[in-house]
C-alpha cells in the first residue's frame, strides 16, 4: 500500500486490495484513537486500485460548526437587540398611556383621578412628616361670559392660558389639578396658610394683570380662590370642602379676590 497523505488530518492511499463489502465511492466512518474519522474510497478499474481518502471527522466539520457558531452569535445579536427595541418601544408607549390617562388633555395639567392617587401618597408623607399642605381652589369669574362672547375655542384657549400661568408659578413639588370645567385645585406641600395666602394672591394678581391676548383682541379674565390648610386628620374631600366654600365666599364677596378658610373643627 502506498500513502498519498498530504497533512496530517487527511490521508490518502493507493492499494490493490479488493473491497468487496462496500460499493465504490462509498464513504465509512471509523473511530480511530478516540477519534472519529471519515473514510471516502473509490475503484480505479484501469490500475484495479483502491484510491482510500480519509479525514480526521472533527477537522472535517470544524468549518461547518464554526459557521454554526456564528450564525448562532448573529441569531442571538439581533435577538436582543429586537428584544431591547420592543422593551424601549413598549416603555415609551407605557409612559404616553400613563400620561395620558393622568393628566387633562386641554391644559396639561393632572386630572382628578390622578389626584385621587398622588393625594393619599402626600398624606401619607405627612404623617411620617407632617410638613404644612395648603391647597388652593381657584375659579375663573364669569367664564360663561367668555365663551358666550368669543366663543367656546377662545374659551379654551384662555383655560389652557390660565393653567400655565399657575403652572409658571409653582413649584416642582407643588400639584396642579384641573378640579373641573374652569376650576383648578392647587396643593402646596410645605406651605404654611400665611405663605399660601400670598402665593393666592400672586396667582390672582398675575390672571388678573394680564388679559389674554386673542388676535388684537384682550380678553380681561380674573379668578377668585379659596384657600385651606390641611388639618393633618380631616379627609380630602374635607379639606378641597373647606377650601370650596372659601371660594364660594370670595365669589360672594365680589370676585377676583382671595378668601382663606378658618381652621377646622376638631371633631
Ligand atoms: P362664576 O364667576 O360664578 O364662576 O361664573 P362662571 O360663568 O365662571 O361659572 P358657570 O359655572 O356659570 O359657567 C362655567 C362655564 O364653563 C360653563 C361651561 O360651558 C364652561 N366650560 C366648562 N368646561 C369648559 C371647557 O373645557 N372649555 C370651554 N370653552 N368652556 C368650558
Ligand atoms: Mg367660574
Ligand atoms: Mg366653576
Amino acid at each position: 500500500m502506498r500513502s498519498a497523505a498530504s497533512s496530517p488530518n487527511t490521508r490518502s492511499a493507493f492499494g490493490a486490495r479488493s473491497i468487496s463489502s462496500s460499493p465504490p465511492g462509498a464513504e465509512a466512518d471509523n473511530a480511530a484513537g478516540g477519534d472519529n474519522h471519515i473514510l471516502h474510497f473509490n475503484y480505479l478499474p484501469e490500475l484495479k486500485w483502491y484510491l482510500f481518502v480519509e479525514q480526521n471527522e472533527s477537522v472535517a466539520l470544524a468549518g461547518i460548526r464554526r459557521t454554526l457558531y456564528i450564525n448562532l452569535a448573529i441569531s442571538l445579536a439581533v435577538t436582543l437587540v429586537v428584544v431591547l427595541l420592543i422593551h424601549l418601544v413598549l416603555a415609551r408607549y407605557q409612559g404616553r398611556i400613563e400620561e395620558m390617562a393622568s393628566t387633562d388633555k386641554l391644559t396639561g395639567l393632572l386630572n382628578r383621578h390622578a389626584f385621587a392617587v398622588l393625594i393619599a401618597q402626600v398624606f401619607s408623607e405627612y404623617r411620617r412628616e407632617p410638613r404644612s399642605i395648603a391647597v388652593l381652589l381657584a375659579d375663573i369669574d364669569r367664564f360663561k361670559e367668555i365663551n358666550d362672547r368669543h366663543g367656546h375655542p377662545a374659551g379654551d384657549a384662555v383655560l389652557a392660558a390660565v393653567a400655565r400661568a399657575l403652572q409658571r408659578r409653582l413649584r416642582a413639588s407643588d400639584l396642579a389639578v384641573r378640579w373641573g370645567g374652569e376650576e383648578f385645585l392647587l396643593l402646596l406641600k410645605g406651605c404654611e396658610l400665611d405663605e399660601a395666602r400670598r402665593i393666592a394672591e400672586d396667582l390672582r394678581r398675575a390672571v388678573a394683570l394680564h388679559p389674554f391676548a386673542m388676535g388684537r383682541q384682550e380678553i380681561p379674565v380674573t379668578m377668585s380662590l379659596g384657600v385651606a390648610q390641611y388639618d393633618g386628620n380631616e379627609s380630602v374631600e374635607h379639606l378641597v370642602g373647606r377650601a370650596d366654600a372659601a371660594l364660594y365666599a370670595a365669589k360672594h364677596g365680589g370676585r377676583n379676590r382671595v378668601e382663606v378658610a378658618p381652621p377646622s373643627r376638631p371633631d
